[in-house]
């Protein structure tokens, strides 16, 4: 770890008290505003693009979630981490490829972005071999109903992706917890509307799977929205972080 005490380290501890600061402030007035308890609110901060000594300064500042998007990064990010001798939850909520399922499985505590049959049974078959506990998912909502972007669709033709199809494969595996849903608001929807349809679809997967409480739901540019819709879990990058030189 880099993470010796300095100038920049200590700029960087200061930047990273600030916003995380801004973002707990943002939390509280959307649920105040929303008649909501703080305490149903859980916020992910996605440390992506951003090293390991980041992830280790905002875990003694009391972040215990902490998000990826690319296996790539996460693997050896996690490893870092756990090296240092930090305990956090790693929440994996990027595309996954089916060839990327054992690395998740090692380090990953909850994964967002299971959106087929196929992914479900290669996710569950890889938790079974190389795991000791069963991990949590998340299905990934395509709330316009696009297949092309990512995202299992409500009443889609395609068993492969059709929402009830992919929460049913969760559940099925023994190695899997089926524990909610997760969506990003599509380009070009405003965020109010992309979060009320996937309220109303994540309403319609409990009355079938009663346990999938979770909706992941709401970023650095519209947690509020989120929030006033149900969001029970915010990914907060670039609001808590700075901005990513990337578009990722
Ligand atoms: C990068 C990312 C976020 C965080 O985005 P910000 O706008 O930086 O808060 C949240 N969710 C997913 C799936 C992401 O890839």
């Amino acid at each position: 770890m880099t993470g010796r005490p300095g100038r920049a380290y200590e700029k960087r501890r200061e930047q990273l008290a600030a916003g995380l600061a801004q973002v707990h402030a943002r939390i509280e007035a959307a649920c105040a505003a929303a008649g909501r308890d703080r305490a149903e609110i859980t916020m992910i901060a996605v440390t992506k693009t951003y090293p390991a000594d980041d992830v280790v300064l905002l875990a003694g500042f009391g972040v215990t979630e902490v998000g990826e998007n690319r296996d790539q990064e996460a693997a050896p990010k996690a490893a870092a981490v756990a090296a240092a001798g930090i305990d956090v939850r790693w929440h994996f909520v990027g595309q996954l490829q089916r060839n990327k399922c054992r690395s998740v499985v090692g380090y990953a505590d909850v994964v967002h972005s299971v959106d087929s049959v196929r992914l479900a049974g290669a996710l569950g078959e890889a938790a079974r071999r190389w795991r000791d506990r069963p991990l949590d998912v998340l299905v990934q909502v395509s709330v316009d109903g696009d297949p092309a972007r990512g995202g299992a669709v409500a009443g889609s033709g395609d068993a492969d992706r059709s929402l009830d199809a992919v929460a049913e494969a969760v559940a099925q595996q023994g190695s899997l917890r089926l524990t909610g849903v997760m969506a990003v608001a599509p380009l070009g929807w405003a965020p109010d509307a992309a979060f009320a349809r996937l309220t109303q679809i994540a309403a319609g997967l409990r009355a079938d799977h009663p346990e999938a409480t979770v909706i992941s739901a709401g970023m650095s540019g519209d947690l509020e929205v989120a929030i006033a819709h149900g969001a029970t879990h915010v990914r907060i990058g670039s609001a808590l972080l700075g901005m990513r030189n990337s578009l990722r």
